[in-house]
Formats: C-alpha cells, structure tokens, sequence
C-alpha cells in the first residue's frame, strides 16, 4: 500500500477540500494522511467562515507523520496565509517528499477567497521550486503569471511562464475556456494536451482538490507524470458524469470504490 499526505483545508459539506482529497485517495486505493491548515464553514451555496490553523500546530502535524510513517507522495491544497505557506515550505524543505502535487487555490468557485491575495507571491515563491507539478485553472495561471488566457496559445505561454517560476511540470488546466475543455501539461521540453467532452452539470464543486489528489496518488502508485495525469483526468471525468445534486447550490463529485 502506498501511503498519500494531503495538506489542505477542511470542507464541512465533504465536497471539497481534505474531505475531496481523502475520498480520493480510497478510491485509488492508497492511504490517506491530512494535515489540515485551516477549517471552513462551507456548503453548495457557498464558504461562509473560515478558521486558520495554527502554524505551529501545522508544523507538528507534519512532523507528526513524517517522523514515523513513509510518505510516498503529498499534495498541497488550501494554505490561506503567508505564516501557513513559510512553515509548510521549511518542512518539506527538510522532509523532501520526491513526489509533490501543489494545487495553487485561491478562489473558491463561489468566490470566496482562500487564499488571502498578499499570499500569492509566497505560495509563488515556497512552494513552486518543491513542487513535480503544479496545477493551476486559468483564473490561478492568470495570476501567478500576470497575464490575461482567451487561447491555447495564450495557455502556453502562461505554462511557460509558470513553470521558470520553479515547477519541474506545470498542468493548466483550461476548463475556464469556453467549448471542450483541453488542459495543457509543460514538461520543460514539450506541451502534452489532454482533451475531454464538457460535461454539461453544475455540480462540479470539489473538482480542483479532486484532480490534484488523483494525480498524487498515480504518483505514488508509480506513474510517469503523463500516465498520472491521463488517469486522474479519466477519474474526474466520470466523477463529474456521476456528480450529486445534493445541496440547494453546486454540488460535489462523486467517487467511485
Ligand atoms: N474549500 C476548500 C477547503 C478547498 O480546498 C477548495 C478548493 O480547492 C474549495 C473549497 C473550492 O471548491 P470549489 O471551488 O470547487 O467549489
């Protein structure tokens, strides 16, 4: 059995987030560990308050599992403030997982913001020179890379961009874009597309942390980088095609054991 870290934050309502990453990894059949950096009070309709979780009790959790447990690749998800992106950064500085999945989430799709805007630069700045790959939607890419994404041109030169920000693999994903949706992957040397069908719900919450913990867990299962990815877009596809319209708002992906 392989053995998956999430570092994230907490959905209530499941959807999203540690709950999203955990489901995932069971489905993959991997172990499932979280640290969690921050509490939200959340549901379909939205993200209605948000507690931050002590650095130094952030701290502790990772070593927590580090000190005894062998880590076969972790993502990061939700990390809010810049104190919670500088000690997780110091520790996987020291820890060195060699599989690392960084989902750069800032806003959420209700338009919430989890990651406060003067955090930006840091997440930019710690975490990206960790990361195997980093994967951002085009609202997120728009930002690390300060320029405005309409074209698949546009989406390379964006993944360009971000990946001399330090990631040795950038996935764009470009489900913002209008028609099929088709995510670009920059090895460095080549532009890997990946394509699928839009699928027609919105009951897409989750998807994000859905994707990202799919990608970790092929890592770690041994995947290369293209085969992680070509898989966990398969899972999502279907996790979207069987989402649930639970809730009176956008309701969450559903995985399958
Ligand atoms: N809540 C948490 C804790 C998250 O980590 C995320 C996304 O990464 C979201 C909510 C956003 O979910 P969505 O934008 O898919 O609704």
């Amino acid at each position: 059995m392989k053995n998956v870290l999430t570092i994230a934050g907490s959905d209530s309502s499941g959807g999203a987030g540690i709950q999203a990453d955990l489901k995932t990894f069971s489905a993959h059949g991997v172990f499932g560990m979280s640290v969690i950096t921050a509490v939200t009070a959340q549901n379909t309709q939205g993200v209605f308050a948000v507690q931050d979780i002590d650095p130094d009790i952030i701290a502790k959790q990772i070593d927590a599992i580090f000190d005894d447990i062998s880590v076969d690749a972790v993502k990061i998800g939700m990390v809010s403030q810049i104190p919670t992106i500088k000690i997780i950064a110091e520790k996987l500085r020291e820890y060195a997982p060699e599989k690392l999945v960084v989902d750069p989430v800032m806003v959420s799709k209700s338009g919430y913001h989890l990651l406060n805007p003067d955090a930006e630069l840091t997440l930019i700045q710690e975490l990206l020179p960790l990361a195997t790959v980093v994967t951002p939607n085009i609202p997120e890419a728009e930002v690390m890379s300060h320029r405005s994404i309409h074209t698949l041109e546009e989406m390379k030169d964006a993944a360009k961009a971000i990946f001399q920000m330090g990631a040795k693999n950038v996935l764009l994903k470009g489900g913002h874009l209008e028609n099929d949706s088709t995510d670009i992957l920059f090895t460095g040397k080549e532009f890997i597309p990946f394509s699928s069908a839009r699928i027609n719900t919105k009951n897409t919450h989750g998807t994000g942390c859905t994707l990202s913990s799919a990608i970790a867990s092929n890592l770690a299962r041994g995947m290369s980088i293209e085969q992680a990815i070509a898989q966990a877009k398969e899972y999502i596809t279907i996790a979207i095609e069987h989402s649930l319209a639970i809730g009176k708002g956008v309701g969450p992906t559903h995985h399958f054991y």
